[in-house]
Formats: C-alpha cells, structure tokens, sequence
C-alpha cells in the first residue's frame, strides 16, 4: 500500500481542498504544540526560581487559551476530515456508477454484481477510515515532526540525535508490517466478495434448492464461506493489534532514551531546566503524528484494498469509452432506418450466431425467428449496445458502433419482466417524475393488457401479478417510452412466450398499430401467430449449425 494513492487525488478532485485544509490545520496545531510546551517549561520554571501566583497568571491564562485552541483545532480537523471522506466517497461512488452505467449489462452480466454492489457500499465506506483518519494524520506527520524536530534541534542537539536516530524505526516498522499486511487485507476483501456472491447466489435459488430438497447443502458451503470470512478477519486483527504493539513500543522507547540523556545531563549541570524540560515536552509530539499514521494504517487498509478494485473499474470504462469514441460518428442520429451489416456478438470462443445483415424499417414488424440458443437476444443485445459485436449498426445510415452511447432512439423489452416494487402505472412509466396517466393506459391496451388495473401494486421481482400480465406490464413500459419519447425502434425479446392465443392475437394487433404509426417493430419469436402476422421475417442460426 502506498502512503498516498495518487489515483484517489486525480479521481477524487474534492480530496484536494481537503488537503489544503489539513496543512493549514497542521501548520496552526503545530504552533500550538511549541507554544504550549514553552508556556509550561516558563511556568514551572519561573515557579522554581520563586515567582508569585500573580506573576504567574498571564502566563497560566495564556497555557489555558492555548489548550482550549488545541481542542478547537482537533475538533475542526475532524470536522474537515469527516466532510472531506463523505464528499471523496460520494465522488467516487458516482464515478464508479457512472462506469458500471457506461459499460452496460454486459459488463454486469460478465462481472460478478454481488462484487459490484459490495464494492459500491461497504468497499466505499471503508475509504471513511482512509480520509478522515490516515490521511489528515499523514499530513500531521509531514508538517508537525519536522517543525518539532527542528525546535528540538535549535534547543539541544543531543536530544535531536537521538530523536533522528529512532524516529525512523517506525516507519520502517510500518513499511515491514505493510508488507505482511497487505496481503491479508486483499485476502479478506477477497473472502468479503466470495461470501457476498455466495450468499446472493444461494438466496436467488432457494426456492429451487428447497424444491429439490437440496437446500442442507447450501448450509455447508454457507459455513465454510462464513469460517473463511472469520478467519481472515481474525488474522488481519491480530497484524493490527501485533503492529500497534510494535509502534508503541518503539516510540516509547524513544522518549525515554531522549528523557534518560536529559535527566543525567540535567544532574551533572550540563543542561539547564528549560532547555531540559522543553525538549522532553516535546519529544512525544514528535512522534505522536507518526505512531497515529501507524494505528490508522490498519483501519485505511480495507478502504484501499475496495479503492483499487474501483480504480481496476474505472480504467476499464474508460478504455472501453475511448475506443468507442474514436470509431462512432460526429453526431447521433435518432431516428431512420435501423440495419445491421455483418453483425455478430461473440462472448469469448467465437461469434455465436452467423453475422447477421438486415434492415428494419419505420412502420414494419420484422420477427427475428431461430432456435433457442441461436443468438436471438445476443442480438439485441449488440443492437441495445450492451454487447461488444463485430459489424456495423446503423441508424439512418450513419454507424453506431458505440457500446456506450445512448440509445434514446429505442425501447426495449426483455426475456424477463424485470418489473420494481410499486403500481403498474410507475413501473409503465418506470419511475417518471410526472406519470402521463392517459398515455400508461393507452399504452397498456395496446400490449394487451386492458384487464391490468393501473393502480394495482407490484412486489419484488413482478409478484402480485402473474406471469403473463408481468410480460404485458413490461411490454407496455416500451411501449409507453415509444409513444412518449417517440422512438423510432421497438424491440421485443420473445414477448408472447407467456401468453394464450387469445392474448397474443391482442398484443399482436397492439404491435402492428404502434408499427403503423411508424416505428420499426422488432420481435424475436418463433411462433406461427407471430410470424404469420410480420411484415419481414430475419433468421438466425447458431454458428455450429451453419458449420454442421
Ligand atoms: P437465443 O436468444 O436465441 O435463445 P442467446 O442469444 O440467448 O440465444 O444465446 C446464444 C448463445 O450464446 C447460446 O449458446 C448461449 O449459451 C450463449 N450465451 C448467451 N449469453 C452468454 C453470456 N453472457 N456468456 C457466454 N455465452 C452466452
Ligand atoms: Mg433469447
């Protein structure tokens, strides 16, 4: 771990006045430091050498001011500290969301989102600890020790030795058990991610572990996830607490060396007490800053170990975004012909379907027809700009090869619902500010749905709605983006599979009127009523198929 990550400065700009802010604190604590331990050693001095209560006063009164902007300066310093980490971790989160958003499903859909999700919550929190506690002691360490060891220099050399000498035990200490440390924290960020996804995983199939009456084994790998987990935390505690140990133990021996050479050369007479006392005074602050930087090593870890998997995401968004900036045109068209030239998705062994080369026009219904598995809805997904594809799209003839860019010229429909807790008309608007009422019912007859109450509340993952009408409500949110935004494309992947005949005939003369106002309407179906109604039929087929 380095002292500074350079990468959380230039992501997150907000560290900066927060930077500046701590020096400028540092600087004013370390004028308190000096003159609280000159107010002491003239005080107890001058009380020696026989001075009166009175004459002592200002000096005592000016001793209290000092302190009490001591506590002040504490006090800011956390302020400043707690305001600057919220700001940095809010930055970073957005950034972080910002790149997940940028990438797409198919990023998600090849990255493990339990990790996301981790990272974004808890990963992010933990940079709490990294800027309000190891930073701001960092800068402490860089402003306060080296004025203090100067001051002690000026005064006794001696005594500057010996603190030169020891001081940098501890950051060697600190480098030596970073190292050891380092390790373990990644581990148990690691085990953090495992346990997550394992346990969003085993949730997801519950129900289909408890219908198979395998859900006892689950019970097992759950423990050892958990063992794992606990082990690691156990381990990374006990280099904290052996490494807290070890600074303290040095530091201590240090003001005591230093306190050992005052107090022989104060009784020999080779020193004098003000000399001898400030110094003593003063030998602990020099090294406080540095034992905090050590305490609070630990506590930044976990933030740094989260920090640099958001840094891995971050540069992969913005190398995917460069290239695709480079290749998509000047302007983005919203609206034409949509066609496909040669395009194909290919997941990593290959492209999965023959390249497809097509044309959908404004005011037909095009039906993407093949077996199940023969790249239908990766096709979409290449379309959708969610999948990396060879090829070229094109929208009004001009080429969108952008994974990235917004698709505000289409609505989509998925294999799957996915519909979110509230009533159908806010999933139909999905989540609009101002809900055009009259255009979610409209929109909602068209798919079909004339028997869905608007009003009607949904649970999570659609419950509170059967199957089919959870395929209706969905297909009437694309359609209501459609109609609202007037988007030239509609896409709909296998958007009767739960319905009975009666219903996909509906749905079907609902499709053709919203082609008819001329959108270009493509499903992905193999079934007779549907290809019986399109104006254009596109067949895909599995690359082995082709090859077979
Ligand atoms: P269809 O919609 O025609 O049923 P898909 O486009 O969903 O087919 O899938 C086409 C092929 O791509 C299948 O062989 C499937 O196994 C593969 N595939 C789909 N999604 C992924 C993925 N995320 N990673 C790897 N392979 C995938
Ligand atoms: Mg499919």
């Amino acid at each position: 771990m380095r002292p500074l990550d350079p990468r959380l400065l230039r992501y997150a700009v907000s560290a900066r006045w927060f930077l500046v802010s701590g020096a400028a604190l540092g600087i004013a604590t370390t004028g308190c430091i000096l003159a609280f331990a000159w107010l002491i050693t003239t005080c107890v001095t001058r009380a020696i050498e026989g001075s009166t209560l009175a004459e002592l006063l200002p000096y005592l009164g000016s001793l209290a001011g000092v302190a009490l902007l001591r506590a002040g300066l504490v006090y800011t310093q956390d302020l400043v500290a707690a305001r600057g980490a919220a700001k940095v971790k809010s930055e970073l989160r957005l950034r972080v969301l910002d790149a997940v958003h940028s990438m797409g499903p198919g990023f998600l859909a090849e990255h493990n989102s339990a990790r996301v999700a981790i990272l974004l919550g808890r990963g992010m929190d933990a940079l709490d600890d990294y800027f309000s506690k190891y930073v701001p002691q960092l800068i402490l360490t860089v402003i306060v020790t080296p004025i203090i060891v100067l001051s002690v220099l000026l005064s006794d050399w001696v005594s500057a030795v010996f603190i030169l000498v020891t001081l940098p035990l501890i950051p060697i200490f600190m480098i030596l058990i970073g190292w050891a440390t380092q390790a373990v924290q990644r581990k148990q960020w690691t085990v953090l991610g495992d346990l997550s996804s394992g346990f969003v995983d085993t949730l997801g199939g519950l129900a289909t572990l408890k219908i198979f009456g395998r859900e006892h084994r689950q019970v097992k790998r759950m423990r050892s996830i958990t063992t794992a987990y606990r082990l690691q935390t156990m381990k990374v505690l006990r280099m904290s607490f052996l490494s807290s140990f070890a600074l303290e133990l040095a530091a201590s021996l240090s003001v005591a060396l230093v306190a050992v050479s005052i107090g022989l050369r104060l009784v020999d007479g080779s020193l004098a007490l003000t000399v001898g006392l400030f110094v003593l005074l003063l030998a602990p602050e020099a090294f406080l800053p540095l034992r905090q930087v050590g305490a609070n090593f630990h506590a930044a870890a976990e933030g740094v170990a989260a920090a640099e998997d958001a840094f891995a995401l971050l540069d992969s968004a913005r190398t995917a975004t460069r290239k695709d900036t480079a290749d998509s045109g000047p302007v983005a068209p919203s609206s034409g012909v949509l066609s496909l030239e040669d395009v194909a998705v290919d997941y990593g062994s290959g492209p999965v379907a023959h390249p497809v080369t097509a044309e959908f026009l404004p005011g037909t219904v095009t039906v993407v027809a093949g077996p199940s598995g023969s790249g239908k809805s990766s096709l979409l997904g290449a379309i959708l700009g969610f999948l990396a594809f060879s090829g070229t799209v094109r929208l009004g003839g001009q080429a969108l090869d952008s994974t990235a860019s917004e698709r505000g010229w289409l609505a989509w429909t998925g294999q799957r619902p996915s519909l979110s807790v509230g009533t159908v008309a806010e999933n139909v608007a999905l989540g609009a500010t101002d809900v055009n009422f009259g255009l979610v019912r409209r929109a909602l007859d068209l798919a079909a749905a004339q028997d869905i109450d608007e009003t009607t509340a949904v649970g999570v993952a659609g419950s509170g709605l059967s199957g089919g009408q959870a395929q209706r409500v969905a297909i009437a949110r694309a359609i209501y983006r459609t109609l609202e935004r007037g988007c030239s494309v509609l896409l709909l992947d296998e958007p009767t599979s739960a319905l009975d005949h009666d219903t996909e005939a509906r749905l079907l003369d609902g499709l053709v009127s919203v082609a008819a106002s001329g959108v270009a309407v493509v499903l992905v179906s193999h079934r007779a009523a549907v290809l019986e109604r399109a104006d254009a039929v596109l067949t895909v087929s599995a690359r082995e198929a082709v090859a077979a």
